[in-house]
């Protein structure tokens, strides 16, 4: 087993993060990700095409349908799940490289997905992030000028089903305002990171604290 940013021996804990597209998760993860050490990000495998400045190893492995094909058959995903019709999956190896070494891992994956991971790992946290109101959510959609009027309610459509999947995510964030967001999910994976290396600190104060006590009652 790896070693945690603490320095304490842990295996890595797996925060996912689902939003409705347009929620502001990527800004959201990738401002965490600068202010915190030893959190870093699951790339996904997709067989979606890059947008503008997306680049392939950083925001995904870009793959095509038969090499993602050939990938389900040989078992090669933790979880995939098909999106807005393209297919996005999480390989097993990288997961389990990185959280044996005791690194923290952010998977930006759907709900499907995060059922998933919930059910194989049980070193999950899930955090779901929402928009202030399906307004702003749409208002962000228009503005950053990715999608057809189609693909926009058919995205609000999905941010509507969302909200009822949210219930049994851990941790809710709404993304009002970017800086509270961002601290919001930083204190979350602190928390969690304390809450894991508890008994391996208790051990070792008992440890540390037996040696002391028996010195002083020789
Ligand atoms: P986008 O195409 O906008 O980058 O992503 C569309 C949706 O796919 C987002 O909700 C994103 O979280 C989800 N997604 C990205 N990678 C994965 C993955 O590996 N597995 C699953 N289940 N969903 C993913």
């Amino acid at each position: 087993m790896g070693t945690g940013p603490e320095g304490i021996k842990r295996a890595g804990l797996v925060f996912v993060v689902s939003a409705p597209s347009g929620a502001g998760k990527t800004t959201l993860v990738r401002r965490v990700m600068e202010q915190l050490p030893g959190i870093h990000f699951s790339v996904s495998y997709t067989t979606r095409s890059p947008r503008a400045g997306e680049r392939e190893g950083e925001d995904y492995h870009f793959v095509s349908p038969s090499v993602f094909q050939e990938m389900v058959e040989r078992d090669e995903f933790l979880e995939w799940a098909e999106v807005l019709g393209n297919r996005y999956g999480t390989a097993l190896t990288s997961v389990k490289d990185f959280t044996s070494k005791g690194r923290d891992l952010i998977l930006d994956i759907d709900t499907q997905g995060a059922k998933k991971v919930k059910e194989k790992l049980e070193q999950t946290v899930l955090v779901y992030i929402l928009p202030p109101s399906p307004e702003a959510l749409r208002e962000r959609l228009v503005n950053r000028g990715l999608d057809s009027p189609e693909m926009i309610q058919l995205r609000l459509a999905g941010a509507y089903r969302d909200i009822e999947e949210a219930h049994w995510y851990q941790y809710l964030i709404v993304n009002e305002r970017i800086e509270e967001a961002i601290e919001q999910l930083k204190a979350i994976i602190i928390a969690e990171r304390c809450r894991k290396v508890k008994i391996s600190i208790l051990e070792e104060k008992k440890r540390e604290w037996g040696k002391h006590h028996g010195k002083n009652n020789r």
